[in-house]
């Protein structure tokens, strides 16, 4: 069997190793989910969400241990890898309230005969996911799928494989039966084996936008439903009546917060105007960051590589680099992957680091005269996962509102991820698939309906149904 090892970014030092599941393996562990579907379908939804109450319950009693081990495997700080686990667990209190949100609707259509909705779930189904939330990601599928009555296959990334592995024993010590959930490892192949095995009813997916639209087509092609998250570079627009000082704060932690590894961080920052006063402080918020203290570490050696290749070749085209994070290195972890904090200007609005998903701490600024100009360049990239505006006037943001393409809206606020039940989900080249993964799309994503037309009249001649 193929094994991939996997390293830890804080310290470039190997975690553990992988055996990547091929398609023998895939095969075994969907006919084992399939068996276990049998009695997790038949069971109803008020008993399928009591072990996910439990479930809730150990991780909140295990976060430090499990934000340790987010930390350990993506190289993100402790703090910030409890956040997007206190996240996610926002979506296993959604599954929760499943059997109180009353599904499904009926109506007296005609005397005596009554038309009602039950929901099925598909069957086997299955999630793939990206390195950056090791632990969040995968909780944005699996406790709607589960509590909907699927049995689920998660695939996560053969870069951070290990909290999935630790969320699969925490579900099955809160009393989640034997392979109602089950972790597949591995990459591309196991990928591939998922998607052709015809005894899986639905993929979700999430990670960069070229890997989303290769899954979502060839998902599609064998008959599955689908629902693929992709990539993002995501437009924070900032008008001169901001507030300098919160405006930079609240710029400088979406853009470098997870090391800038966020589908949900800032990558290009418009100024409408003179905003001098918040350029001054986004410089000097940025120098305040301090890898390894209050950054984390990029995911690998390429990751750094390649972000500090966007810096250099900005950089030989003129453009100002006013604050460089190349060549951080942390005392005592000198073989991490760690990229300081950058701020880059003067570059031209179709230049790639203006364009390109960088996925790293690095913010671009262009300057634009007026609101339109920055929205037609918003507009304009093909991603829309989310965008931001910085004002204080309620009808800038209003007219920023309605005229950005993104499915997720900041309102001085640069990580606009809607809380839960608000769902999650992007648009454009930023999802392929119908609805968002979170929230009632979700519980749309993994359920069939069943419309049934039921008679209980006493005469024959009542009406005229038949
Ligand atoms: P990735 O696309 O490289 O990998 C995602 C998953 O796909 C992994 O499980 C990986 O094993 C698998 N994979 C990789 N190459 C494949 C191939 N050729 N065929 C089939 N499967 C393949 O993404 P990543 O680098 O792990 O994550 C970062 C990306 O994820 C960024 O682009 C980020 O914006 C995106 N992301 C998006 C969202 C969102 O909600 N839209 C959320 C988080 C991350």
């Amino acid at each position: 069997m193929r094994t991939i090892p996997v390293y830890s970014p804080l310290d470039g030092q190997p975690l553990e190793s992988i055996e990547v599941a091929d398609a023998s393996a895939v095969d075994i562990a969907v006919t084992r989910s399939r068996s276990a579907f049998e009695n997790w379908s038949q069971t109803p939804v008020k008993e399928r969400v009591q072990p996910l109450f439990r479930f809730k319950q150990r991780v909140e009693t295990e976060m430090d241990s499990l934000a340790q081990l987010v930390s350990a495997e993506n190289g993100k700080t402790v703090g910030e890898a409890a956040a997007g686990i206190a996240k996610g667990l926002e979506v296993v209190e959604f599954a929760t309230a499943l059997p109180v949100m009353g599904q499904g609707g009926k109506l007296e259509v005609s005397r005596g005969v009554d038309c009602f909705t039950r929901s099925y779930p598909l069957g086997v189904v299955g999630g793939i996911t990206p390195f950056n939330f090791p632990a969040m990601v995968p909780l944005w599928m699996f406790p709607i799928a589960l509590a909907t009555g699927n049995t689920f296959l998660l695939k996560p990334s053969e870069q951070v494989p290990l909290t999935s592995v630790r969320m699969a024993e925490l579900l099955l010590e809160s009393g989640l039966p034997e392979d109602v959930f089950q972790v597949v490892q591995g990459d591309r192949e196991t990928v591939e084996a998922l998607i052709d095995h015809p005894g899986i009813a639905a993929l979700g997916f999430v990670g960069s936008t070229r890997v989303a639209r290769l899954v979502y087509e060839r998902g599609i092609g064998t008959g599955k439903r689908m629902l693929c998250l992709g990539g993002a570079k995501n437009h924070l627009v900032v008008v001169p009546d901001a507030d300098p000082e919160i405006t930079a704060k609240n710029v400088v932690s979406s853009a470098v917060g997870c090391a800038g590894q966020r589908c949900m961080a800032a990558s290009v920052l418009i100024t409408v105007g003179d905003c001098s006063a918040v350029m001054e402080a986004i410089e000097s918020e940025m120098k305040a960051v301090i890898p390894g203290e209050n950054l984390g570490a990029v995911i690998s050696a390429e990751a750094k590589e390649r972000i500090e290749g966007y810096i250099e070749r900005a950089e030989s085209a003129g453009a100002s680099i006013l604050v460089d994070g190349r060549g951080a290195s942390v005392e005592g972890k000198e073989e991490g992957f760690y990229v300081g904090p950058t701020l880059i200007d003067g570059v031209d609005v179709s230049s790639e680091c203006a364009c390109d998903e960088i996925f790293g701490p690095v913010l671009t600024v262009l300057h634009v005269d007026s609101l339109d100009e920055a929205l037609a360049i918003e507009n304009e990239n093909p991603y829309g996962n989310a965008a931001s505006i910085y004002t204080t006037s309620g009808a800038t943001a209003r007219y920023f509102e309605d005229r950005a393409s993104a499915g997720m809206i900041g309102i001085n606020i640069g990580v606009p991820v809607p809380r839960e039940p608000f769902s999650f989900g992007g648009w454009n080249e930023s999802r392929f698939g119908i609805g968002d993964i979170t929230g009632e799309d979700g519980i749309r994503f993994w359920t069939q309906q069943k419309k049934i037309t039921q008679k209980w009249s006493a005469s024959a001649a009542q009406n005229w149904m038949s």
